[in-house]
C-alpha cells in the first residue's frame, strides 16, 4: 500500500485490525488538488499515513450508537434526526470520524425507512432532517427520490438538509437533469432543500464546483459549509479565512469549523485548543461581518460545544450550542486548560 512516507506491505488482517479507512480517490479531486498549488496540504485529506497505525482515540466519540432510536436514525438533540442513508463515500477522508461505517458493508444503514418515518411523525419536535452517512449523493437520484417518498408527507418537516463532500469530491454530480426535480419536490413539500457543502480548504474547490453550485442555488437550494480544523491541511487562519470568503462569495455561509475529534487512526490530525482559538481569533480578524458567520465547534458526546477562548486565567471557556437537555443549550462554562488539550475530555474538571 502506498502511503505519504513510502510504500509498505500490508496484510488485510492489520489494516482491518488498526481500522484503517479503504483508500479511494477520484480522478477530479486528484487532478483539482494536485493543479490547487496546495497539493503539499492537501495530499493529506486522501492520501494515508503510516501515522494512523499510533493514532489513540476510538470509533464512536459522539456517542452516535446510543443516540440511535431505529436502526439508520440517530435523534440526539430534539429538533434534528440524522439519518445514515449510505456507508460509501466517493473518495475517503483520512481524518473521518465515521471510519467505523464508511467503506465497509456497515449494519447501521438505514433500510426501513417506513419505520424511520413513523419513528420522525410521532415526534412532532423533530422539524429537520439531515441525511448524511457516507454521502448520500453517491446514492442515484431515484433512491434519494424514495427516500423522500418517506419524509415529504411528514408535516411538522420544515427542512431536509444533505451532509455532503461530493461538491469536492465529485463535483459533476450535480449536473444530474433529474436533481432539479427533486429540489423542485422538497419545495412544493413546504419544506426548505439545504446542502451542507464540506470544503477544508479552498484549493479543494473547483470551477465546475462553483459554477454547479451557482446553479443549484438559482434553483432554490440553501447552501451551508462545514470544515474541520485539521493540522498541516489548514491550520493556518488565511487558509480557512481564505476558505470562507471563498464560500460566501459562491452564496455557501459558513457554518460550522470543527475541531478534529479524537478517532482511532485520525487523532494525529488533531488542533490544540490554544492553536485553534489563535487561529479562530486571526480568522475573524480577517474577515467582514457577513463572512464571519461560523462557529468553532467541538462535536462531543454531550453535545455541541463552542469553543469561545482561553482566558487570562489559563481557563477554556466554551457554551453547549446544543444539548439534549435544554437548560444546558446557551450557557457557559469553563475548564482548566492543560497544553495541548485538545478534546474535553483531556481537560481537567474543577
Ligand atoms: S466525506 Fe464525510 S463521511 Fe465520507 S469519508 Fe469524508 S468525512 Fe467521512
Amino acid at each position: 500500500m502506498n502511503f505519504i512516507e513510502g510504500t509498505r506491505v500490508i496484510a488485510e488482517g492489520e489494516l482491518q485490525a488498526n481500522s484503517i479507512t479503504r483508500y479511494r480517490v477520484t480522478k477530479s479531486y486528484r487532478e483539482q488538488i494536485t493543479t490547487s498549488g496546495y497539493y503539499d496540504q492537501l495530499k493529506y485529506i486522501v492520501e494515508p499515513s503510516l501515522e494512523e497505525f499510533e493514532s489513540p482515540g476510538n470509533l464512536d466519540t459522539s456517542g452516535e450508537h446510543d443516540n440511535t432510536v431505529v436502526p439508520g436514525l440517530q435523534h440526539k438533540y430534539a429538533q434534528t434526526g440524522l439519518m445514515l442513508v449510505t456507508d460509501r463515500c466517493a473518495s475517503y477522508c483520512r481524518y473521518c470520524f465515521r471510519k467505523r461505517i464508511v467503506g465497509k458493508d456497515s449494519d447501521e444503514i438505514a433500510t426501513d425507512f417506513a419505520q424511520i418515518a413513523q419513528y420522525i411523525g410521532n415526534h412532532p419536535e423533530m422539524t429537520n432532517v439531515l441525511l448524511s452517512g457516507g454521502d448520500p449523493f453517491v446514492l442515484s437520484t431515484a433512491k434519494l427520490e424514495k427516500i423522500l417518498n418517506h419524509l415529504l408527507p411528514i408535516p411538522h418537516l420544515d427542512s431536509i438538509r444533505f451532509g455532503t463532500k461530493i461538491a469536492a469530491y465529485a463535483p459533476k454530480r450535480f449536473e444530474d437533469p433529474a436533481l432539479p426535480a427533486l429540489f423542485q419536490r422538497i419545495h412544493e413539500a413546504g419544506k426548505a432543500a439545504v446542502i451542507v457543502t464540506h470544503f477544508d480548504h479552498f484549493g479543494e474547490i473547483s470551477v465546475e464546483a462553483e459554477r454547479n453550485i451557482r446553479s443549484l442555488r438559482a434553483q432554490g437550494v440553501q447552501f451551508l459549509n462545514q470544515s474541520v480544523l485539521l493540522a498541516k491541511i489548514n491550520d493556518d487562519p488565511e487558509i480557512l479565512a481564505a476558505t470562507f470568503a471563498k464560500c460566501h462569495q459562491m452564496g455557501i455561509r459558513p457554518y460550522y469549523l470543527f475541531q478534529g475529534r479524537p478517532v482511532k487512526g485520525a487523532s494525529h490530525f488533531q488542533v490544540p485548543f490554544r492553536r485553534g482559538l489563535e487561529i479562530v481569533h486571526s480568522i475573524n480578524q480577517r474577515l467582514s461581518g457577513i463572512q464571519k458567520t461560523f462557529k468553532y465547534i467541538m462535536s462531543h458526546y454531550t453535545g455541541k460545544i463552542e469553543i469561545l477562548d482561553l482566558g487570562a486565567d489559563s481557563r477554556v471557556y466554551m457554551r453547549y450550542h446544543q444539548n439534549r437537555a435544554y437548560e444546558k443549550v446557551g450557557k457557559i462554562f469553563s475548564r482548566p486548560y492543560l497544553e495541548g488539550a485538545c478534546w474535553l475530555d483531556d481537560l481537567p474538571e474543577g
